[in-house]
């Protein structure tokens, strides 16, 4: 091969077949795979792109906005009936973002003093080192908010139903305290879902989400999302996306864009199977508690009830013989995965021995471990999130896994 050629398939390999087609009438929008966009010529546009002034300026560079991260947002901002959606890399990307947006040195938070462990050291320990003062209280005791509310309190921020521990927080009453205290309610939504639960029609002012759970729905793909006013959330995106760097993959938008589709028909599913389940294990003699919101014994079921349309696909339960028992269900179950995270199509079960857990979190009162210790966790709970399969096999697999030989 002559150098000339070479030089020619060098360039070739680079720009061959490369470019949009416009003409092309996909039904489904493309994937947008790309880091970097065609850019105006010099002009107020190109600055628009580059300083991000306008709500809708052109497209520069991926980790500023992205045609098929957009369709997400889009979408998201319509199921949560919110001005704006910021789509991120994952839930704690969203968590974290929105917490060190709206919070600035000198500030004070109320946070939940149990929920999922990401967020919760998050409040309890990494804002401390950036002089963000922090309260951690039980948020589904309005009484104990209202009472940790400080003069330079700006976030309220609660988990419901709480991960993993399923506690209901009263979303309106909260978002009343907030309101008269003039503080920003933040809700993270995860498990109920926008078809499940409101929280901004309910009063909070911003609501977050892991994509990663049930609005993908698929089990393959990580994402995280933040719902709330236009200005707020052009701001968040500039602040904590852009400059420090938690961009949403395309990849990873497109595929729970196409996820969201099914969202309805699966929420169903996971529901019910979870009500089946609950119900199975509620008479299942090795089982000594059983905690669903879906479940009249639930402690916040009423609330539930009132501030839900439907229960949701998560459970946890607490078996007679502890640890050992739990031991030998992992073993023994086959259409459950023992594996971490939900919201996936197959059935997934995780112990948390959350004796363990709570002596080394330094940051919650012996009080309130005690309390969480008594009220929901035992030694250690088995949380269960509901896939898709039939409940009658999901109840089968779960009793031959149980059974004491
Ligand atoms: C999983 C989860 C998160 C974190 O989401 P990632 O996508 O894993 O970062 C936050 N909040 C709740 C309630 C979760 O269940």
């Amino acid at each position: 091969m002559g150098k000339d050629n070479k030089k020619q398939l060098d360039t070739l390999l680079a720009h061959a077949s490369s470019g949009p087609e416009p003409a092309a009438t996909s039904l489904i929008r493309p994937l947008h795979m790309t880091t970097s966009f065609k850019l105006p010529s010099f002009g107020p546009e190109l600055l628009d792109a580059l300083l991000m002034e306008s709500d809708a300026p052109p497209y520069a560079y991926t980790r500023w906005g992205n045609p098929t991260v957009k369709e997400l947002e889009e979408k998201l901002a319509a199921l949560e009936g919110a001005e704006a959606a910021l789509v991120t890399a994952s839930g704690m990307a969203a968590v974290s973002a929105v917490l060190m947006g709206m919070l600035k040195q000198g500030d004070h938070l109320v946070a939940q003093e149990l929920c999922y462990v990401g967020s919760q050291d998050l409040s309890g320990r990494h804002l401390k080192q950036y002089g963000i003062s922090v309260t951690l209280v039980d948020t589904t005791d309005v009484k104990q908010v209202e009472a940790a509310l400080q003069s330079n309190t700006k976030i309220i921020f609660a988990e419901t139903p709480s991960n993993p521990l399923l506690r209901v927080v009263n979303i309106p009453a909260l978002a009343e305290i907030a309101r008269r205290a003039g503080v920003y309610l933040v809700v993270d939504s995860t498990f109920a879902t926008p078809l499940l639960q409101r929280p901004l029609e309910m009063g909070a002012d911003f609501v977050v989400h892991s994509l990663t759970k049930y609005l993908n729905g698929h089990g393959d793909a990580l994402g995280g999302a933040i719902m709330g006013s236009m200005e707020e959330i052009k701001r968040l995106r500039k602040e904590m996306i852009i400059h420090l760097g938690g961009a949403a993959s395309p990849f990873n938008a497109w595929l729970i864009s196409r996820g969201l589709v099914t969202l309805s028909l699966r929420m169903e599913r996971h529901c019910t199977n979870a009500m089946a389940l609950a119900r199975f294990l509620e008479t299942h003699p090795a089982v000594k508690r059983v905690c669903y919101p879906g479940l009249a014994s639930h402690p916040h079921h009423e609330l539930a009830a009132r501030q839900m349309s439907h229960f949701g696909g998560m459970l946890t339960f607490q078996l007679n013989e502890g640890l050992n028992a739990v031991i030998k269900l992992a073993e023994k179950i086959r259409i459950f995965s023992y594996a971490t995270s939900l919201g996936h199509p197959h059935s997934l079960l995780f112990y948390y021995p959350t004796d363990i857990y709570l002596d080394q979190v330094e940051y919650i009162s012996p009080d309130q471990k005690r309390r969480i210790r008594e009220e929901w966790m035992g030694e250690g709970i088995v949380r269960v999130s509901t896939g898709l399969e039939s409940a009658d096999d999901l109840i089968s697999d779960l009793e031959q896994a149980m059974e004491s030989k």
